[in-house]
């Protein structure tokens, strides 16, 4: 009898020193391992900013997605190909940018997207990837049908940092408000802007990604096809 005690506690021992040893958290659950976040960059790309993004997403081992701006794609052709280069994903966000004149009308909408798209054609960028200027809940449902017929996948965010709206934000400032409203969702889609005046949105970033690191986030890219 006492030697069966004496094995029994042996075994749970050897069992709970095993889960200790290898998994540090034995009970962590399916929801846990699936976190994941998308790095979205909207704007670019920009002469100043979008290489020091990509260098810092290089160094810290992670991707993200970027939607471009074909106006600002025109003179900066193998910085938007690097952007591809480097593994990161690139959407389509507008060719001008001008709110007045794409929402003007779904078919406005759709030459203004498809101008975009056969520019980043020219440079072997292939993408179906859409996000709408200002988001797609400022558009009628008319526009997210001519989007969808058309084939391309929207995608808007559910978190960001703030550095639209903020004036000269801190970079703690944009730290804070990304971590606030990203709360504890599971699956964040975060909003940055690449535009030139977007140094704190540089210098948060580190401390961003090094955040969800810690978290146990895996950084995905949304898909192009
Ligand atoms: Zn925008």
């Amino acid at each position: 009898m006492n030697k069966k005690l004496v094995c029994l506690c042996s075994f749970l021992f050897f069992l709970l020193s095993t889960c200790c040893f290898f998994h540090l958290r034995p009970f962590r659950t399916f929801a846990e391992a699936e976190k994941s976040i998308y790095l979205t960059f909207d704007d670019g790309p920009s002469d100043r900013i979008t290489p020091k993004i990509l260098d810092v997403l290089r160094e810290e081992g992670v991707r993200a997605t970027f939607f471009v701006v074909g106006r600002n794609v025109e003179t900066r052709k193998q910085l938007t190909r690097r952007i591809l280069d480097e593994g990161n994903s690139v959407g389509i966000h507008s060719y001008s940018h001008r709110y007045g004149q794409i929402y003007a009308s779904p078919e406005t909408l759709l030459q203004d997207i498809e101008k975009c798209g056969a520019l980043l054609n020219r440079l072997g960028i292939y993408t179906r990837l859409y996000r709408f200027p200002g988001g797609s809940s400022m558009v009628g449902e008319n526009f997210k049908t001519a989007v969808r017929k058309k084939g391309y996948a929207y995608v808007d965010w559910n978190a960001l940092c703030g550095d639209s709206e903020i004036k000269n934000p801190k970079p703690s400032e944009l730290y804070e408000r990304a971590i606030r409203t990203a709360g504890e969702k599971s699956t964040i889609i975060m909003l940055f802007h690449d535009t030139t005046d977007k140094d704190a949105t540089l210098k948060s970033l580190p401390f961003i990604i090094e955040h969800y690191k810690t978290l146990g986030y895996r950084f995905c890219t949304f898909d192009m096809a």
